[in-house]
């Protein structure tokens, strides 16, 4: 069956952002091509989206903004559509044994995203300490995870999550990265117990925390509903287990190239990696150029 696709929800890392974090050009001109074609094009994100705007900075895009793994729902015009925020209470539970087990952390606000001022360290310390137990670990590709890591927007040093207790803003999302795995999984599973929290991974040396009715496929059901357009009628396109509940809401499915094979086996399509512009040739396969255009 042909469907025509009026929305099309786009994650960013891995899939829409090349590995110098930037949109291609060939990707900008098919979004904006897409977009002139009446195709709703809305970004789906772990980034705060104050981090979004600033990698939108000179490309002249504007879209919807699902940020902070659906934690938050921007307008194109950047005022606050929707928004789901974590209990304080789990957050000072979540943020205490994070820090105790010296865990780097962020936690993502309104404005913000508070990290520890010692956290950069131990992740130094981390890395070292897998260095000499592991010669054969590319220590490239784990700098090169932290450095991306260190690369977003609106970053504020905090002493201790106790800095936070109080506050009055929002807590959206809480990020907790280790380069050790059993670390990562003793941490993802700590919490299940916690009932109004869902927990995500966006890459594989983290896991994130959101409210459990925060997540890209809850987000991208609002944001359908709202604009009118049937779910059926949508597509999303990602690399990670952080996009399969816009996978699951959305009508069709996309994996990236370089997606993992989980993600690739559960969709319904695979296009080009994001360093080969996949989303440009995802674009042009949904809308093909005709010759007289
Ligand atoms: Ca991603």
């Amino acid at each position: 069956m042909i469907r025509v696709v009026k929305l099309l929800a786009v994650d960013l890392d891995g899939t829409l952002l090349n590995e110098e974090s930037r949109i291609s050009q060939k990707n900008l001109d098919a979004i904006k091509y897409a977009q002139s074609n009446g195709v709703e094009v809305i970004i789906a994100t772990g980034r705060a989206h104050f981090d979004v705007i600033e990698i939108f900075k000179d490309t002249g895009l504007k879209t919807w903004i699902i940020a902070a793994n659906g934690a938050t729902i921007h307008q194109p015009n950047g005022e606050l559509f929707h928004s789901k925020a974590i209990n304080h209470e789990d957050a000072i539970t979540i943020l205490s044994w994070l820090e105790n087990e010296n865990f780097y952390y962020e936690v993502f606000s309104n404005h913000s995203i508070f990290t520890p001022q010692n956290g950069r360290e131990l992740l130094a310390i981390e890395m070292d300490r897998l260095k000499s137990a592991n010669p054969d670990v590319s220590i490239e590709k784990l700098k090169y995870a932290a450095e991306k890591q260190y690369s977003q927007m609106g970053f504020s040093f905090i002493k201790s999550y106790q800095d936070l207790i109080g506050m009055k803003e929002d807590i959206y999302n809480i990020l907790a990265f280790s380069f050790h795995e059993e670390k990562l999984k003793k941490g993802s599973s700590q919490f299940e117990y916690l009932e109004d929290i869902t927990i995500v991974s966006s890459a594989k040396h983290n896991f994130e925390f959101e409210h459990k009715y925060a997540s890209k496929g809850i987000a991208l059901e609002i944001l359908a509903n709202k604009l009118g357009i049937p779910l059926t009628d949508t597509a999303a396109v990602g690399d990670s287990f952080n996009d399969l509940s816009m996978m699951r809401a959305a009508g069709k499915s996309i994996a990236m190239g370089n997606a993992l094979e989980e993600i690739k086996d559960l969709c319904n399509e695979v296009t080009l990696p994001n360093v080969e512009d996949g989303v440009a040739h995802l674009i042009y396969s949904l809308i093909p150029v005709t010759a007289d255009y």
